[in-house]
């Protein structure tokens, strides 16, 4: 028997690394779905600052246009003033051009206007897009470190358990069941070791009749509190 339970623990020694690693690799999707849900906010706020400075500077365009459109068709009425015929006509293309003048002056309060907000909005813009490619080069990386994480860590796994199928050949049956039924129940963890008469799990104090039974190494013995294996402790 107790040849079969120092089988157990080193058995139990590669659960435990094979229990945690599977642990940190099923963390890993959520860790990335956080870094990427992070990208995107900050993909999503320099988009917007970048299309409205776009549309801003489209508009000072337009309205620089029409105030140049405005200009050209008050010398065009201008160099024609004069050749009119009627008071009339005279006095409406005067008119004109007055309302002409006026709607440029609007419009030029109007460039200066979209000129601060452009000034305002590309400082906004800069902090923006260092902080999205900052935050770029950090998730690619961390995207990278995941990919070869996951991969080491399934290395680990696949080879822990070519370890665990050599051993449990030499495990007797239905011990190596019980002893996975209790893993299966107690966080991976099936067969400790007594601690100064305690359970070194679950830090129960143990009777010193059961102890003893620990001790002679001839049958299974459980912790009364959380049912895994005890076994004694022969480094002390
Ligand atoms: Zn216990």
């Amino acid at each position: 028997m107790e040849k079969e339970f120092s089988n157990l623990y080193e058995l139990q020694k590669i659960d435990k690394i094979i229990y945690d690693s599977e642990q940190e690799l099923s963390q890993i999707p959520e860790e990335i779905k956080k870094q990427e849900d992070i990208f995107k906010t900050k993909e999503e706020k320099y988009n917007n600052i970048k299309e409205s400075l776009e549309n801003l500077k489209q508009m000072k365009e337009e309205k620089e246009q029409f105030v140049e459109e405005q200009k050209q068709m008050i010398v065009r009425k201008e160099e024609k003033l004069y050749a009119l015929k009627t008071y009339q006509e005279f006095n409406e293309t005067q008119k004109e051009i007055a309302n002409a003048k006026k709607e440029i002056k609007e419009t030029e309060d109007e460039i200066v206007k979209c000129m601060e907000q452009i000034e305002e909005q590309e400082k906004l813009f800069k902090d923006a897009e260092q902080d999205y490619l900052n935050f770029k080069k950090e998730y690619e990386d961390f995207l990278k470190n995941s990919e070869k994480r996951e991969h080491d860590i399934k290395n680990i796994i696949s080879k822990q358990t070519e370890l665990r199928n050599k051993l449990t050949d030499k495990i007797d049956n239905q011990l190596l069941s019980q002893y996975d039924l209790i893993r299966s129940r107690r966080q991976g963890v099936a067969i400790v070791k007594i601690n100064s008469n305690t359970c070194s799990a679950c830090f129960m104090n143990l009777p010193p009749q059961l102890v003893i039974e620990v001790r002679k190494k001839n049958k299974v013995v459980q912790c009364p509190s959380c049912q895994r294996i005890l076994i004694w402790n022969d480094e002390k």
